[in-house]
């Protein structure tokens, strides 16, 4: 039996990730920053909680985790652990950055000093891109971050290449593009998106306040995306990988797209609010993720309109219950 050690696992892609993991057989370990009814939701709606051996542990302290390491000996590490939010990161560019960067090298030390044969994945970002045009990046496009969140995920991404290659651990990089689900947290504009269109539909006459609707993005569906990482991770050699859909669409198009799914005129409930553009930012982000196809047979099923058409089953499911 395979095991696993996922940092964040009460995130999205951590609780997603468990589940896909369990599937296979694996045996799942999970760490938070600290074990609290709240944010074992995810684990909770997903009936895994009790499957998932979950530890609290601190990602800067060594010692804690080597010895963690040391006891459950994982064939893979998967590190989700984040400040995960791009617009928080303006905010809070140095938790963002010590969550993302000191974390990374911290795993790649404690595998370098206790020389583990396990493999290590680094959750990489499409923000390293900065603007992608509508050739869309794969693994060669250059790093052009535009936002503390960005500028974190491209040093940890340098950190991970540099100990492969200088090291020779079995570390990699899935750079994977907006990913949505129904367990993503509020604060995501998507979320908002969607909370604000359904209470609209039920007679609310509050308007909903967005920043920038041309931007574009290339939004996935995480559970799919969750396959693509444990695919990474078990391919034979250690490499990187542009995970995305290979479509961009405007959030304009995303606001249009719920909002007619629900029977309304969104140009009668939707105002851009200048206060929410943020100082720089990204236009067009889409991924060209052919090398994920090729080599890993992986390939994104689902589109924006799926993914809304997900988002909103899921709420309708749950005001039922
Ligand atoms: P998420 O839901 O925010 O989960 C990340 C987890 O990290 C949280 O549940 C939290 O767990 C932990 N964490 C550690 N330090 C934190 C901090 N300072 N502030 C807040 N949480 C912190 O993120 P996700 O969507 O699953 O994404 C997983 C990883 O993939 C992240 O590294 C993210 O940056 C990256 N990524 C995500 C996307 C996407 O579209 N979702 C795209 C590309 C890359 P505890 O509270 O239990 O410790």
């Amino acid at each position: 039996m395979k095991s696993a050690f996922i940092a964040g696992i009460t995130g999205q892609d951590g609780s997603y990730l468990a589940k896909h993991l369990l599937t296979l057989g694996y045996n799942v370990y999970g760490s938070t920053r600290g074990v609290r009814s709240s944010n074992t939701n995810n684990l909770k709606n997903l009936n895994i909680l009790d499957k998932v051996n979950l530890t609290t542990l601190s990602l800067y302290d060594s010692k804690e985790l080597s010895d963690l390491l040391l006891k459950i000996n994982p064939d893979e590490i998967y590190n989700f652990s984040a400040q995960s939010s791009v617009g928080r990161s303006f905010n809070y560019p140095d938790e963002t950055h010590k969550s993302i960067v000191n974390t990374t090298k911290l795993f790649l030390e404690t595998i370098k000093a206790l020389n583990l044969a396990t493999r290590y994945y680094n959750a990489c970002s499409s923000e390293c891109f900065g603007d992608t045009g509508h050739k869309g990046a794969n693994e060669h496009t250059p790093f052009n971050p535009k936002s503390p969140y960005g500028f974190a995920k491209a040093e940890a991404y340098k950190l991970v290449k540099e100990y492969r290659e200088s090291y020779g651990i079995f570390a990699v990089s899935g750079i994977l593009f907006n990913h949505e689900s129904p367990i993503r947290p509020s604060i995501y504009v998507t979320q908002k998106i969607l909370d604000n269109a359904i209470k609209i539909s039920k007679g609310s006459n509050k308007k909903l306040e967005l920043g920038n609707l041309d931007i574009k993005r290339d939004w996935g569906w995480a559970p799919e995306y969750i396959e693509a990482i444990q695919k990474i991770v078990n391919h034979n050699n250690p490499e990187d990988f542009v995970i995305g859909t290979g479509q961009s669409y405007s959030l304009r198009e995303f606001v249009k797209t719920v909002f007619k799914k629900l029977g309304l005129d969104c140009e009668e409930h939707v105002i851009v609010n200048k206060d929410f553009f943020r100082e720089s930012e990204i236009m067009v982000s889409m991924a060209s993720p052919q090398k994920a196809e090729e080599v890993l047979g992986w390939k994104a099923k689902y589109q924006m309109d799926d993914v809304i058409d997900f988002l909103l089953k899921s709420r309708l499911e749950q005001e039922l219950q």
